[in-house]
């Protein structure tokens, strides 16, 4: 059986493929490969291992061949993938949920939090000298406890959001979802409605859903006016769940006070006059990245394949 990694990963999952006897081929050069590389790149593997920004479509399933039975994702989101090709063809296509939950949740509170109290910015402006005399009225930001958190998708990384939002700082949680969740509003005495009322009454708005037809853009001009104008935006799910040109509008004009960014609309490139804005935080696409969920994810997207070579269904199918 052959294995191709599209790029280097975490060599714990390496080692379980090839314990098992696999030839597993990396893709050599340390760099994303287009539509065509990937295309040559697959010719005759039995399992892709695929990252987030790995376009995987029919031509790459057919250029594969009809052997190809899985495409393991190294992610909890799969829109990189299409899932209807991969169907028509017979072919698994697998994801890494739950084992970077509280890697991507602590990320987001390290936006949430520099953007509240303007880390970056203090930290420029000290490395840059200008920190001469202690300011009694300088980079004022927000103390967060008692202050309301609004999670729009309270799946596994929301509902890890909430657990230090609600503990750590003691918010009350409000919630969108596409319907009601009785064990999030239980776990932390969550009021559930819809997109707009969260918008207009958090303090604190944290993005988790998927990105699907029906969140793409969720985040809108018209959406972002309806924010408190002290309200802080973080989305650590995928970039086009934002319009990311509105949302550059509503940071300039101040309608909103902050952002946290680890995602973006069209990664790598970044909207016009993003890098330019001082009460934006950007991160590039890192929230799952500890040693410990990239060690995770290496193994169940390992195991995902071991599974389906072996002729079982695998643990985290999505198809
Ligand atoms: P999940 O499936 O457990 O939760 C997603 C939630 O969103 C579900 O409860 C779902 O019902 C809800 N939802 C779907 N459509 C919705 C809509 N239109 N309106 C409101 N709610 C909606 O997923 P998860 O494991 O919590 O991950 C969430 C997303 O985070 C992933 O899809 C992925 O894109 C992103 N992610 C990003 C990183 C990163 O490195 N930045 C890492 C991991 C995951």
């Amino acid at each position: 059986m052959r294995v191709f990694v599209t790029r280097p990963i975490p060599e714990v999952g390496i080692a379980m493929l090839e314990k098992q006897g696999f030839e597993v081929v990396m893709n050599p050069h340390d760099k994303v490969l287009s539509t065509e590389e990937l295309k040559k790149a697959v010719i005759g593997f039995d399992a892709i291992l695929s990252l987030l920004t790995d376009k995987i479509n029919d031509s790459v399933l057919a250029a594969a061949g009809p052997q190809l039975r899985i495409v393991a994702n190294y992610a909890v989101g799969f829109d990189n993938i299409d899932l209807q090709a991969a169907k028509n063809r017979n072919i698994f296509v697998t994801n890494t949920p739950d084992v970077l939950n509280r890697a991507v949740a602590e990320h987001t509170w390290a936006l949430i939090l520099s953007v509240a109290r303007k880390v970056v910015q203090s930290d420029q402006f000290t490395r840059e000298g200008k920190y001469r005399q202690w300011e009694p009225q300088s980079f004022l930001g927000h103390e967060l406890e008692g202050q309301t958190l609004g999670i729009i998708g309270a799946g596994r990384i929301g509902f890890k959001v909430a657990e230090i939002g609600k503990l750590g700082f003691k918010m009350n949680i409000i919630y969108n979802d596409v319907k009601p969740n009785p064990k999030f509003e239980k776990n932390f005495q969550a009021h559930y409605g819809g997109i707009e009322y969260v918008l207009s009454n958090a303090d604190v708005v944290s993005l988790h859903v998927p990105l699907l037809p029906s969140t793409r853009h969720l985040i809108n001009g018209h959406r972002l006016q309806t924010m408190k104008k002290t309200a802080i935006l973080v989305n650590t799910s995928r970039g086009p769940i934002i319009d990311e040109i509105a949302l550059v509008s509503a940071l300039k004009d101040k309608k909103i006070f902050g952002a946290g960014m680890d995602v973006f609309e069209n990664e790598p490139e970044l909207a016009p006059d993003l890098v330019k804005l001082d009460n934006v935080v950007l991160t590039p696409h890192i929230a799952s990245a500890t040693t410990k969920a990239r060690n995770d994810m290496s193994k169940i997207a390992a195991e995902n394949i071991i599974d389906v070579l072996a002729g079982k269904t695998p643990q985290n199918a999505v198809t």
